[in-house]
């Protein structure tokens, strides 16, 4: 275990490389601890909820709803500084991190929490002819290909070309893919049905393909085979153990030679650990993540610590820390934790971290979900407002609760989400 390195003279110099789960965590527990002078550093203006991303992408709800300005968060604390920077660079031995803006950044401590980034699995090819789902750009990207492609359909007379404009493929069945499955069904048998003249909206494939022998692999065996059912009431076409060998165009080919023509594409099979990850050590999986010591901090390297999903951890079962924003969070929380009792008692041995289950959810369309917590197991509409209720109290902080309460209180009682409106092109977004 290491040592704590001995800690400096005046206010110890925190940055922070990420503002999502992690890295707000951690500069919320040293805010208004004036024995820390916190440096968070994002290429984005904004923590992002990504757990609802996918409503973003399905017109449910807008994208301030589900973001909120990380200067505005710290607003009040004059002991952490928010800057807009993307950095290209750490140099883990000097405690220090150059930005995009040429700019260095010299700390005495260092949180690397950059996230993860869409896979493409080594074809980085596909990444033009899908869209993935991982920023806010991405999720109105999609909303607004699948409603442009409805329009163009209605500007289509019935041919091949209306029936690519009005299929929606979405590669992956983990949680991302079901959610937007589940949602696209609900989008276009519910809420837009009354909304076209020349095509019949509740015609729209949603096919979710997923290469396993099953969609929700993570969950156990009778969930999975609930959320297919359920998919396939919503009218979602399920296709499992399948998988995409070729993106050509609008045409997706499969390993068993059949092809498919889908005007939208949507990539949802995977992420890995945000590049820099393995500028610092020797990636320990094929997702890129790197493994810290137990206590997160970077091996050789007691002042820089690592969190998040560019972490690859074993819980002491053997079992991997999922990447999830609960674990992200916990970590950030560590760190955090670690660099105050070090203020505290210098030298002190550090402890290891642990990560505390909370259990998954995963929505099926209006209505349904699945949980699984420890042993506890839900599904159905008991599981639809268990993580109605958790996602609302995980969005404590953000001004937009009350918005986005009501937004989905709206949307849930007329069927009428209100983000029908396309703007932009894709890199407008
Ligand atoms: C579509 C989707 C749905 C999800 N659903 C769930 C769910 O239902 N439940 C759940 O628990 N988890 C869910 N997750 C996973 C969860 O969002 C992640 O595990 C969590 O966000 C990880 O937190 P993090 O702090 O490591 O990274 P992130 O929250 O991704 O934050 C990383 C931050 O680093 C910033 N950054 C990246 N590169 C740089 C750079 N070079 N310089 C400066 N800043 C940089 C980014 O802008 C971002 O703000 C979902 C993820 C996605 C994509």
């Amino acid at each position: 275990m290491d040592r704590a390195p001995t800690p400096p003279t005046g206010p110890t110099r925190v940055l922070v490389i990420g503002g999502g789960f992690a890295g707000l965590e951690c500069a919320r527990e040293l805010a208004g601890d004036d024995r820390f002078e916190v440096t968070l550093i994002d290429r984005t203006n904004h923590h992002l909820f990504q757990p609802l991303l996918y409503q973003v992408a399905t017109a449910a709800l807008a994208a301030p709803d589900i973001a909120r300005s990380t200067r505005q968060i710290f607003a009040g604390e004059r002991n952490v500084t928010v800057l807009m920077d993307e950095i290209v660079s750490i140099d883990a031995a000097a405690v220090s991190a150059t930005g995009k803006s040429g700019a260095v950044y010299q700390a005495d401590r260092m949180l690397v929490c950059v996230g993860a980034r869409t896979s493409w699995f080594g074809h980085d090819e596909w990444e033009k002819r899908s869209l993935g789902l991982k920023t806010l750009a991405d999720a109105r990207a999609v909303r607004r290909q699948v409603l442009q492609n409805l329009e163009n359909a209605e500007l289509t007379p019935g041919s091949a070309e209306r029936a690519k404009l009005m299929t929606v493929a979405i590669i992956g069945g983990g949680p991302t893919g079901v959610e937007l499955a589940g949602a696209f069904a609900d989008l276009v048998h519910r809420s837009l049905k009354t909304d076209f003249r020349r095509i019949d909206t509740s015609t729209l494939r949603v096919i979710l393909i997923e290469g396993s022998g099953r969609v929700l692999e993570a969950y156990d065996e009778d969930q999975s085979e609930y959320a297919r059912r359920r998919l396939e009431k919503l009218g979602v076409e399920v296709m499992t153990g399948v998988r995409v060998s070729d993106i050509q165009g609008d045409t997706l080919h499969f390993n068993d030679g059949n092809t498919l023509e889908s005007a939208a594409i949507i990539w949802a099979a995977g992420v890995a650990a945000h590049p820099l990850a393995a500028t610092l050590t020797e990636p320990a999986d094929r997702g890129g993540r790197i493994r810290p010591e137990p206590d997160l901090s970077l091996p050789g390297h007691p002042h820089v610590f690592l969190a998040g999903d560019i972490v690859s951890l074993k819980n002491e079962d053997g079992s991997p820390v999922p990447g999830v924003a609960p674990a992200a969070v916990q970590m950030g929380q560590h760190v955090a934790r670690i660099l105050q009792r070090e203020a505290d008692q210098p030298g002190r041995e550090r402890p290891p971290f642990r990560y505390h289950d909370k259990g998954m959810m995963a929505i099926i369309g209006k209505n349904a979900a699945v949980a699984k917590t420890g042993s506890m197991r839900l599904r159905g509409f008991p599981a639809w407002l268990a993580w109605l209720f958790i996602h609302i109290a995980f969005l404590v902080g953000f001004r937009n609760k009350l918005a986005v309460l009501l937004g989905w209180a709206y949307a849930y009682i007329r069927n009428e989400p209100e983000t029908r409106i396309i703007v932009g092109d894709r890199d407008g977004a």
